[in-house]
């Protein structure tokens, strides 16, 4: 039953995939990072990757490599927490936004305090505690992923990177804010740079629904290492389920119904605990910055495969 169960996930990827690519698609490239606003905005791609090996799927422009950003917010997050555990709450908490990932607006009236580590004023602050616990927080972070992915291949991308870099007066604005509250306690430009880099990590969709496994696991890599105790997994899970898509993070739990991460390079990430990981991307973004195509093929997977968590 459970082996016809799993035949079914994997055969539905390509039916979703031929419905959705039939559709007329909505939605617009991120332009504000002027090196992602070069994407093709046909690309779409997905990946599922069963735990334990008990099957897979690709579709589409599943291998090509694309701007993880945000979703790489989940890794350093994750190294954060094994480093941290609970003290990391004193500087960022676990709460939902409901404003869009680079809102400045809540962050004067809780005092630099950031509501969670996936809206960029959060991410900022993972990015000084890694900074401030590692000699040399990109490598550190770099190797993180590589290992969680067994694949050494990994990069960022420096142009990208410099890209957002030279536009990014927002991200420099909201670390300024959260500094003057005490909230940054490293250099702020390698605070920031070491921010770009994180945001600017390719992956193709099989690197990252690999990548992530370990969320559905239980915080056990492929390996059987322990990366996060189950009780830091659970959390991170709980932390994407109400904040991984921002003030869409409603709509896609009622939606999808799974905890994930959204990126402005038009990925999306879903976790199904003890099941599967599942990686979609499509540059096509709604005004929340989230991938259309992404929503959408999800939403269509968690129904006909009634995976959703809920
Ligand atoms: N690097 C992007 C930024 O800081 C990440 C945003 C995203 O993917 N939602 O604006």
């Amino acid at each position: 039953m459970m082996y016809l169960r799993r035949m079914s996930y994997t055969s539905s990827l390509l039916p979703i995939y031929n419905q959705i690519a039939a559709q007329q698609a909505s939605g617009k490239v991120a332009d504000y990072i002027p090196e992602l606003a070069k994407i093709s905005p046909d690309k779409f791609g997905a990946h599922l990757e069963m735990l334990n090996g008990s099957g897979s799927q690709s579709v589409g422009d599943s291998h090509e490599k694309f701007s993880i950003q945000s979703i790489a917010k989940v890794f350093s997050l994750s190294l954060a927490y094994q480093l941290l555990d609970g003290k990391l709450w004193e500087r960022v908490d676990v709460e939902p936004s409901g404003t869009p990932f680079n809102s400045l607006i809540q962050l004067e009236l809780e005092n630099g305090l950031p509501r969670n580590p996936f809206i960029n004023a959060g991410a900022i602050v993972i990015c000084d505690i890694l900074s401030g616990l590692l000699d040399n927080p990109a490598e550190a972070m770099l190797r993180f992923i590589r290992d969680l992915s067994g694949n050494d291949s990994i990069c960022y991308n420096i142009r990208v990177a410099a890209s957002e870099r030279g536009e990014g007066y927002r991200n420099l604005a909201l670390a300024n804010f959260i500094r003057s509250y005490g909230n940054i306690e490293n250099d702020l430009d390698q605070v920031l740079d070491f921010y770009f880099l994180l945001c600017s990590v390719e992956m193709n969709c099989v690197e990252l629904a690999q990548s992530m496994l370990y969320l559905a696991r239980g915080g056990k890599n492929h390996l059987g290492q322990t990366i996060l105790t189950p009780s830091q997994a659970k959390r991170i899970n709980a932390i994407m389920l109400t904040c991984g898509f921002y003030d869409e993070a409603g709509e896609f739990a009622y939606r999808v119904g799974l905890p994930g991460k959204s990126g402005v390079g038009g990925g999306i990430v879903a976790v199904k605990p003890e099941e599967y990981a599942i990686a979609v991307w499509s540059p096509l973004l709604n005004e929340k910055g989230n991938s259309c195509r992404g929503m959408a093929f999800l939403e269509e997977f968690t129904s006909v495969t009634k995976s959703s968590i809920f």
